[in-house]
């Protein structure tokens, strides 16, 4: 059985196949000073870039890994999602400007390198085809779950032949539908995506409390993936703030945490 779980206060871990090690990193464990204490792994919040490149060092030795394996990809709130090769190692690692650029989603079939993305409340998607050997991480904020960046995942993975039955999602911390509070503008944009209000709950005038987790998990049901093989954490970044950053609870202010998936060598 697939699913989430915390052993370590650094991190909190998917449980899904033998062979893959993907972990959601919390904010404590690292060097930063406030507000990015501590374990801040974003180059692209005005923390110092030693601190930061330190901490993805933790952020990798939780997995046994070195920060040259890791590429990371630019993250603009899209649906772009691409393959990493070998030689894309190193991207992202050790400054954003060589990030895999305008992606928001990273697969790869090699074990010889590590995939990440930072998040601070936006919803981290890690994907898993254990009998195909190939792993992925996604980024989805509001807009990203709105424009399909998991719908698009799943259009590649099937251009090869892979079939959504065969994909493992597991669905970690991000802001929850306890404090995820969104205008009008925003939710009526998801009652026409899905065609019902089924991720918003009404809460003062004009505004709604909406569940990204479900929106998520909706689509990707929709395109295919089996109900049983999707994990979601149901941790809320906002709500616990000795473990995780959170933009809406922090103003913009903080760190980010990291989300990483990679297969045994
Ligand atoms: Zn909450």
């Amino acid at each position: 059985m697939t699913q989430w779980v915390q052993q370590d206060a650094r991190f909190v871990k998917w449980e899904v196949d033998e062979g893959i090690h993907a972990i959601f990193t919390t904010r404590q464990g690292g060097v930063s000073a406030p507000p990015f204490h501590s374990l801040n792994l974003s180059f692209n919040v005005k923390d110092s870039s030693t601190a930061v490149t330190e901490n993805r060092y933790r952020a990798m030795g939780i997995l046994g890994r070195t920060v040259g394996e890791l590429v990371m990809a630019e993250q603009i709130h899209g649906r772009g999602v691409g393959w990493a090769e070998i030689a894309d190692a190193s991207r992202g690692a050790f400054s954003a400007n060589d990030a895999l650029p305008e992606w928001d989603g990273l697969l790869t079939r090699h074990s010889d390198i590590v995939l990440g993305m930072g998040f601070a409340d936006c919803v981290p998607i890690f994907l898993a085809v254990p009998t195909r050997h190939i792993v992925g991480i996604l980024h989805a904020g509001w807009r990203g779950t709105i424009k399909g960046v998991q719908v698009n995942a799943m259009a590649l993975l099937r251009e090869q032949g892979i079939e959504p039955k065969e994909i493992r999602v597991g669905i970690g911390p991000s802001i929850g539908p306890c404090c995820y509070e969104v205008d009008d503008a925003v939710a009526t944009q998801f009652s026409k995506k899905l065609g019902s209000q089924s991720v918003l709950v009404p809460s003062r005038d004009g505004h709604y409390l909406l569940d990204l987790w479900e929106a998520n998990r909706e689509q990707l049901v929709r395109a295919g993936v089996l109900e049983t093989n999707i994990d979601i954490s149901r941790l809320c970044t906002a709500c616990h703030e000795d473990r995780f950053f959170s933009y809406r609870r922090d103003q913009g202010r903080c760190g980010r945490m990291g989300g990483f998936i990679c297969m045994s060598r």
